[in-house]
């Protein structure tokens, strides 16, 4: 490809609202433009490496046996009632309206069609196991769409669905699946990990999410060195009884003045009691408008995804000044002795003596307060959020923590979306029984933003050889000169028919405009042809480690051989 022909608007700068080097690289290289928030124009270059992606994941998964559809986009809302995800989606769900009054879903996701697919046509055991997957843009109103490709509104994912006649198989299916995964993202090269997630809204049994590493990435995962476990925050076990106080003598329960005081620092450092035995109420409004107290000791952070599983909400947030007043409850000095909402208390509480919480009357707190003597939680449950140093559920040692990006995500769904609508099979004893299900998502388009975000220096794009948009970039710093021109275009054409993806800088412009392009842009290897023909040189640059070596025109073939082989 000749640049002079193609269309690569690189910036100078990148829009200020662009903070990550993904989104502004992307964007400064003229791989993509913002049309609206959260939606992407892919321009020639960014499309190459779409492609690429998608060809990768295709390979992978038609490989492991999944058999790739074309799903609408468009689905009836009434099939989305079905399941009750009309409702349950809430507002992330675009809804669009036609002519005539029907309202339909723009895909966010797409178990409900394929599932009617699949209880429309699949009947017996003997059609079973079935994998059907599709690469398609999806549409979801996030709340923050942000990072450009990394959260956008209408994006590209691959999604498969696992239909399978018993549980047994099903496991087997999602294995199939997790081992399909880890090559598509070796081969993608990115350093991630796979850890376990939380089911959230989709539900289901157990499931894994795919998270590449990256500083400041939104996905928190603890992960051990030492045994292999990793879990996002969120779904990881907290090891309390390792991490309990010795048990004491119940003292006495009394109520102290602590006028203003009344955050966990302040109230450990006035009445001089260890941040561990101040135990934090926190009132919540569930979505249904339900209100529940739940306690933590004051050194752990709540988790309100653990919060919403165990509740079986869609929602929840904090109540608010107004909302306390409402309820009766004296901000700032909640408790859970003489409220009149349920309280359940983090499992960090459990076995915990002599601890303060807040008296429920203005400036006070209550010390030496024991369970279950002074009150009785509903039930203790784990709503801790996980964190670096937390003793590991399987081997026990300390967890280190690290941020990501999650580009996969796969469930074992179980038969959640095959009851709800009624997809069944007849099995070889004759009856009818729900087909076991599993989904596994890919972040096709947000797999562009990752491989970036692990792969660049401070002048641009360094892709990984498998998704970069071209192989070689051959710059001719003076296509003006005959000699470099002739010796340039030569190079060109041998790349070509040795069919090695090139693109040739053949632009009347300066040679500096041409590195900083190059650097930009972060094709893998780079042969530049310079005042060095002069003396029959061209030099050989690698993107990654900045190598640079003059070789002898007369072994450009060779060396053409060598960067085809990837070596
Ligand atoms: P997140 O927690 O990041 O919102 P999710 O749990 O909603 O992700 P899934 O429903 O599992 O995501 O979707 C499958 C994959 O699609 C995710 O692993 C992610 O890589 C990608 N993805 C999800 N939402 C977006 C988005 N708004 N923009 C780009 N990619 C997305
Ligand atoms: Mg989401």
């Amino acid at each position: 490809m000749r640049a002079s022909q193609y269309f690569i608007p690189t910036l100078k700068e990148a829009p200020a609202e662009a903070e990550v080097p993904s989104h502004i690289y992307l964007i400064r290289g003229g791989f993509i433009r913002q049309l609206a928030a959260g939606l992407y124009e892919y321009l020639p270059l960014g499309f190459r490496v779409l492609k690429k992606i998608e060809n990768i994941v295709r390979k992978h998964m038609d490989d492991a046996g999944a058999l790739e559809v074309l799903l609408p986009i468009l689905a009836p809302a009434e099939l989305w009632q079905e399941t009750g995800r009309w409702d349950v989606y809430g507002k992330e769900l675009f809804r669009v309206e036609d002519r005539k009054g029907r309202f339909f879903a723009l895909g966010p996701t797409h178990e409900e069609t394929i599932t009617d697919l699949v209880r429309k046509n699949i009947r017996s055991y003997k059609d079973l196991p079935k994998n059907f997957y599709q690469i398609q843009t999806k549409f979801r109103d996030e709340a923050r769409p942000r990072y450009g490709l990394i959260r956008g509104r209408e994006f590209i994912m691959k999604d498969a669905y696992s239909f399978d006649i018993s549980e047994e198989m099903a496991v087997k299916s999602y294995e199939i699946m997790k081992e399909a995964y880890k090559k598509i993202f070796d081969e993608l090269g990115l350093d991630y990990l796979m850890v376990e997630a939380d089911v959230g809204a989709i539900g289901g049994k157990y499931s894994h999410e795919f998270v590449v590493k990256v500083p400041n990435g939104e996905a928190h995962i603890v992960f051990c060195d030492d045994c292999g476990y990793a879990a996002n925050v969120e779904a990881a076990k907290y090891e309390f009884e390792v991490d309990k106080l010795p048990p004491e003598d119940e003292k006495p329960l009394e109520k102290v003045h602590t006028p203003g005081v009344s955050s966990v620092e302040d109230v450990s450092r006035f009445l001089d009691i260890d941040q561990k035995k101040i135990v934090k109420t926190l009132v919540y409004i569930l979505d249904d408008g339900t209100s529940v107290a739940v306690l933590i000791r004051g050194d752990r952070e709540l988790n309100e995804t653990k919060l919403i599983n165990y509740f079986k909400a869609l929602d929840c947030h904090l109540a608010s000044s107004e909302e306390l007043k409402d309820l009766g409850i004296v901000e700032g000095f909640v408790g859970p002795i003489g409220i009149d909402i349920p309280v359940y208390a983090d499992i960090s509480v459990k076995d915990l003596h002599n601890f303060v919480v807040g008296a429920n009357e203005e400036d006070y707190h209550y010390i030496n307060v024991n369970i279950p003597r002074d009150f009785k939680p509903v039930d203790f449950v784990d709503f801790s959020t996980a964190r670096e140093g937390d003793p590991c559920p399987v081997c026990k040692k300390p967890l280190k923590e690290t941020t990501g990006l999650e580009v996969g995500h796969i469930f074992l769904l179980g038969t959640k979306y095959s009851e709800a609508l009624k997809a069944y099979f007849v099995d070889k004893d004759g009856r009818e029984k729900p087909i076991v299900m599993g989904c596994y998502g890919i972040g096709v388009s947000r797999l562009i933003a990752a491989a970036v975000e692990q792969s660049h220096d401070n002048n641009g794009i360094i892709w990984p050889e498998s998704i970069a948009p071209f192989k070689l970039h051959i710059l001719a710093l003076n296509i003006k000169d005959n000699q470099i021109k002739t010796v340039a275009e030569d190079i060109y054409t041998k790349a070509k028919e040795k069919g090695i993806e090139v693109l040739f800088d053949d632009r009347d412009i300066s040679p500096g405009a041409k590195f900083k392009d190059a650097d930009l842009i972060g094709i893998p290897y780079r042969i530049v042809v310079g005042r060095g023909v002069k003396n029959g040189k061209v030099e050989i640059q690698v993107r990654k480690s900045g190598e640079k070596e003059e070789i002898d025109i007369d072994n450009v073939s060779l060396i053409l051989d060598r960067i085809n082989n990837g070596v």
